[in-house]
Parts: C-alpha cells; structure tokens; sequence
C-alpha cells in the first residue's frame, strides 16, 4: 500500500488537488457509520437526508470552538475565567455563521439560551480538571489532515488538536463533550482517533505516541498508544470498509443495524426496523464517492 501527503492542514481540499488515482474519499465519521450501521451510512451519505441540530451537538460545537479560541490567549491568560468570557461571543459567532442554531430555543427564550452557556461552560470546567492548557502549546487546532492509502482512497478529517514534544512525539487529543453514555460510543470514538493517527503515519512517518480523548462531561482521560502493526492492519480494515460501501452502493443494499445506538439516530422515520421506509434510492450523480472532495472540507467538530 502506499500513501502521500495531500494537503496541509488548515488548507481546504477545494484548493487541493486531488491526485487522479483517487476514486473515493471517506472521513472517520462516515466510515464510522457504516461500520456502526450500513442503513444510517446510506441516509448520511447518499440519501443526505437532513438531521437537526440538537441541543447537545450545539453545546458540542460550542465548547470546541471555546476551547480552540483558548489557545489563541496567551498562556498564561488561559484561564478558566478566560474559557468562561469566550462562551457567549463564541456562541454569537456560531449562531451568526449557522443561524438554524437559533432554533434550538423558542424566541426570547433568554433563560434557556442562558442556561445553555451555563452548561457549556460546566463542560470547560470538566476540562481544567484535567488539562492546564498555560502549560500547553498545541502544534495544530481543528486541522484538516488527509492522505491516501492503497492508491485510490482519500483518507481525511478534522482533528480537534495535535500536540507535539520537542522529541518530535505526537499526540493527536480528542474533546468528547457528549452526555451519552461513555461505552456506547467509545469504540467509535476509538476508531476516529485510530484513523488520524493512520494519516499522521502515513503523512508524517510517525506513528503517534498518544491517541487521547479527553471526556469533559467526567473530567477523565483515556490514553491508547497504537503501533505501526496495529495501524497497517487498521488501514487494511479501512481499504476494506471502503470496498463493501462500493458493493453495497452498487447493489443499492445498505442494510440497517440495529443497537444501543439507533436512540441517537435522526432516520428512525425512514428505517425499516422502525417501521419506516427509506426514501426512493439516489441517482449515480448523487452516489459521487468523491462528492465531498470535490465540493469541500468535511466540517470541523462534525466528528464529536
Ligand atoms: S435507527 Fe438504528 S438501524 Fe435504523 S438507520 Fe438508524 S442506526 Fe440504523
């Protein structure tokens, strides 16, 4: 197999040239869905049905982008206090650049706005408990990496923050900000990072020394050291994933799959094992694998 760096990070892929062996580009969300439940991929993907921000993907959101403005501070100004004054405008800011976020709460509604960045700003708290971002320098913030891997697949995403040692030791660290449950989504969580760190391998010829999610809601750090046969056997399954999303694209067959995780599904309308019945399937211009390339980024903070 072999890979190539694409384009840096910050940089967007619809100012990258994407190299003409490329057929497919999948990001660790997507993949991810698939993996998770071949029907919910579909909807996402191809059908691109809508989904509603929630209240929880806008605290998400938020609290990402607070957390990425702390950085622009100096270090000895990243304060808790800071974090808290950064919630409101950051959340203007949001708001501004996404007004359907507006929605989230009836008009007027100021003690729910209110008690919206409250919460958030319960989650940063969460974050001091275990990080002192004054004794921090991240190399990279909500960085747009890519590579690809086997020739013909795009392999790219956003990380939330890439720390690195003056050793040159990567450590790619992920905020989860979710109220769900840890264990039904810590596999998928694990997998996310595994796939930046495939990139980072595959780009930098490192092999990060750290993958760290940093659970805000507990204020707890879970740490995973992966190694160049786990990340070679990890590429493997990704080329792997990819092909049976090409059959089951081909065959018009995304099959639904059903666990813990369909309460967080938006499709349960559209899903068979609700009782739904998924939307007529796509024309081929809409099954485009490598739309997204074409088109733009995947979205920051898309991947919490
Ligand atoms: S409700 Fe469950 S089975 Fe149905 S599409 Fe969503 S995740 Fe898949």
């Amino acid at each position: 197999m072999t890979a190539e760096p694409v384009i840096d990070a910050q940089d967007t892929l619809a100012t990258a040239v994407v190299p003409p062996t490329v057929r497919a580009s999948l990001s660790p969300s997507r993949a991810a869905d698939f993996k998770t439940c071949p029907l919910l991929y579909r909807f996402r993907s191809i059908d691109r049905l809508p989904e509603r921000p929630t209240v929880e993907q806008a605290r998400g959101t938020l609290v990402h982008a607070v957390l990425e403005r702390l950085f622009d501070l100096p270090a000895a100004a990243r304060t808790p206090e800071s974090a808290g004054d950064l919630v409101a405008p950051q959340w203007d800011r949001l708001v501004t650049e996404e007004p359907e976020l507006a929605g989230l709460f009836a008009e007027g509604d100021a003690a729910g706005v209110a008690e919206f960045l409250r919460s958030a700003a319960t989650l940063l708290e969460g974050y001091f408990a275990v990080e002192d971002p004054r004794r921090l320098e991240p190399a990279e913030r909500e960085a747009l990496i890519s590579a690809v891997v086997d020739d013909e697949l795009l392999i790219r995403g956003y990380l939330d923050r890439l720390d690195v040692a003056p050793d040159g030791a990567l450590r790619v660290v992920d905020y989860k900000t979710g109220g769900a449950p840890r264990e039904a989504f810590e596999a998928r969580a694990l997998f996310q990072l595994k796939f930046y760190a495939l990139v980072l391998w595959r780009t930098r010829g490192v092999v990060p020394r750290v993958l760290r999610l940093l659970y805000l809601k507990d204020a707890e750090i879970c740490d995973y050291t992966p190694d160049a046969e786990e990340l070679l056997r990890f590429e493997r399954t990704v080329v792997a994933l990819w092909q049976a999303i090409e059959q089951a694209t081909a065959r018009q067959d995304f099959r639904p799959r059903p666990s813990r995780l369909c309460d967080w599904c938006s499709h349960q309308a559209h899903c068979p094992s609700f009782g739904g019945t998924p939307p007529p399937f796509p024309t081929l211009a809409t099954t485009d694998p490598l739309r997204d390339a074409r088109s733009g980024p995947v979205t920051p903070g898309a991947d919490e």
